[in-house]
């Protein structure tokens, strides 16, 4: 891949992780963060507007602290988030403000852009810092976040922003270059991969193993914000942020992946739906399904073979083909106990299993998102 000129991205949403900007033992990396304060005071006089995610709360708050490397309690991670987060966003205005760019902290949770209500609500305010000319920095809120309730990367968290905001561009900055055929670190033959047009199953294999505690941030989850972020028409690039100025490396022909956007993005109310993290439950449907649905149509109880998840009505589900691959997904018009009731059930016999007048879609074609583009499950 050679040079891109980033000045054709109007809204760019950039992440950083922690190991960039946090020295384990000298703390923030004062120099860095002030070259990538440089590379986001030359878009934004160009013009463009930049989100900034920026991990490393945590990692500062532990040398803040002098917890060294010790393992942490929840907890104690939670403080330390508290303790970093102050300092990081401190950090943040003050490199930005050389710019003369403002900049408005941003802690969410992951109710706040998986809830619909909060979702909005969360959109208006990031749009508005943006309306005032002001640098978003955003993080998850660690001080609240328990493993069960927390998106737990920030690629993700990322990617899901990015989407929100309807951003052309995400670049996720980290300590790899961008995609290889294979972990490089394993294997010596892999090779780089400067474009990929489509996440494919053959593209998620090249990740390495499937996702765990120990991949969580790396490759796989890279490729989960990809899904989110093509899928809803912005582009992605990975790209080694080791070195100063990791944006303008881009733009001088330093080496990175980019991710293209799906040529038939999902718009509006369902990228919302298309970039749920977690599916709350799973339909595998039969193929006349699988022929309605990519042809526009409802999802009919009929066509729904197995029902799986404890979901309730209006939670997001994923549709599945006969062969187990996720085609599409939607908000359920059933709870999972009435959905297994009538899976397979012609739609006039609905009320009388039912025993309520009740909906005749399982999931209304305005409430779907079929995958043209791979974008999400394999
Ligand atoms: N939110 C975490 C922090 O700021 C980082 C999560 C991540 O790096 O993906 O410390």
């Amino acid at each position: 891949m050679s040079a891109l000129s980033l000045k054709k991205y109007r809204r760019i949403a950039v992440k950083i992780g922690s190991a960039l900007l946090v020295d384990r033992t000298a703390g923030l990396k004062r120099e860095w963060l002030q070259s990538m304060a440089d590379d986001i005071g030359r878009l934004a006089h160009d013009g463009a507007e930049v989100l900034v995610v920026s991990s490393g709360a945590i990692a500062l708050g532990r040398t803040i602290l002098g917890l060294g490397r010790k393992a942490l309690k929840l907890e104690e991670s939670q403080a330390a988030a508290a303790v970093g987060q102050i300092a990081l966003a401190g950090a943040w205005s003050e490199a930005l403000g050389r710019h003369e760019l403002k900049s408005g902290q941003i802690l969410l949770t992951l109710g706040d852009t998986e809830e619909r209500r909060r979702y909005l609500n969360a959109r208006a305010t990031i749009s508005t810092l943006l309306k005032m000319q002001a640098v978003p920095v955003i993080n998850e809120n660690d001080t609240v976040a328990t493993t069960e309730i927390r998106y737990g990367d920030n690629d993700r968290l990322a990617a899901r922003v990015a989407t929100m905001m309807g951003a052309d561009l995400l670049v996720l900055l980290s300590d790899i270059d961008g995609l290889y055929t294979a972990p490089p670190a394993r294997d010596p033959n892999a090779e780089f991969i400067p474009m990929v047009d489509r996440i494919t199953p053959e593209i998620e294999a090249m990740a390495g193993a499937a996702a765990s505690e120990l991949s969580r941030g790396g490759m796989r989850t890279k490729l989960d914000a990809g899904k989110i972020a093509t899928a809803a028409g912005t582009a992605m690039i990975i790209t080694a942020g080791t070195r100063l100025s990791p944006l303008g490396a881009i733009e001088r022909g330093e080496r990175f992946t980019l991710f293209k956007p799906s040529p038939h993005p999902v718009k509006g109310y369902k990228t919302w739906i298309a970039g749920q993290l977690e599916p709350a439950g799973r339909l595998t449907v039969d193929t006349g399904a699988v022929k309605a649905l990519m042809s526009g149509k409802s999802l009919l109880p009929a066509g729904v073979k197995a029902v799986a998840g404890n979901f309730a009505r209006g939670d997001t589900v994923a549709i599945l083909s006969p062969e187990g691959f996720e085609i599409a997904r939607g908000l359920v018009a059933y709870d999972a106990a009435d959905a297994v009731r009538i899976a397979g059930r012609k739609t006039v016999e609905i009320e009388t299993v039912l025993g309520y007048e009740a909906r005749s879609a399982m999931i209304h074609r305005d409430d779907l998102v079929v995958s043209h583009a791979g974008a999400f499950g394999d």
